[in-house]
């Protein structure tokens, strides 16, 4: 037997997944997210992906999103560029996943994490090409959403309203997805969330279902 195998590798051997988290804004999805790419042993990847919204201090091109003009989305968003994009809380900012991103990840073995809007999510959801694993996060109850959104202090009174108008509506879609993680507290939740991907990973290890 030769023992030089061309496919030794352990992301070979558990090919790549979509995982999409999705919720409402201040759901706490980003704050999970960071932490879930730096505690969870399943090879992760976090898509990053465009907006035509301003960065927020501390926000760096390429790493949050790729900041990009009206104009640059919507070329890109001509060429096809994007997986999906949506225009969020209809306040004028568009949103979209790089198709590049995911396609890198995926070939690369690694569980790429779409971290979007809900409308987004549908738009995947039940694409036969990618079959996700889909995961619901939100706080529990709208007051301690309007409380985070609020402390989190990025938004002014119009956006806030917007997105917690878009809340109450992406609370009814929460039976399409697969999980519901409880956000009440951040170590939990990434727990939670951790032991689902390394389950599922198990569950399928040379199959893509
Ligand atoms: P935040 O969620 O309140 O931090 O605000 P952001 O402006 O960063 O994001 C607004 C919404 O857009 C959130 O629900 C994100 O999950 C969502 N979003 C981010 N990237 C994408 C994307 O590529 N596609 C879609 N459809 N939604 C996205
Ligand atoms: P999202 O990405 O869903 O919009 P964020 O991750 O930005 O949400 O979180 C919104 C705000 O809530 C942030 O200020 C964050 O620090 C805070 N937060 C996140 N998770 C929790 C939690 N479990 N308990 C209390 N506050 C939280």
């Amino acid at each position: 037997m030769n023992d030089s195998a061309p496919f030794s590798s352990d992301e070979t051997a558990h090919p790549g997944r979509l995982v999409i988290i999705s919720g409402p804004s201040g759901a706490g999805k980003s704050t999970v997210v960071k932490q879930l790419l730096q505690r969870c042993e399943v090879p992760l990847q976090l898509s990053v992906s465009a907006t035509t919204r301003e960065p927020r201090p501390g926000e760096t091109h390429g790493k949050e999103y790729f900041f990009l003009s009206h104009d640059e989305f919507a070329t890109r968003r001509q060429t096809g560029d994007f997986l999906e994009c949506k225009e969020v809380f209809s306040m004028g900012h568009w949103y979209g996943t790089l198709a590049d991103q995911v396609a890198t990840g995926l070939n690369a073995g690694k569980w790429v994490i779409l971290e979007i809007d809900v409308q987004g999510a549908l738009a995947v959801l039940d694409d036969p090409r990618y079959r996700p694993l889909t995961i619901f996060v939100h706080p529990g109850s709208m007051d301690e959403l309007e409380r985070r959104l609020r402390n989190r202090g990025t938004e002014s009174e119009s956006s806030l309203t917007a997105r917690l108008e878009t809340a109450a509506a992406e609370m009814q879609c929460l039976s399409r997805y697969q999980y519901e993680i409880i956000n009440e507290s951040v170590d939990n939740a990434v727990t939670e969330i951790c032991q689902i991907l390394k389950d599922q990973r198990k569950k399928s290890p040379c199959s893509k279902n």
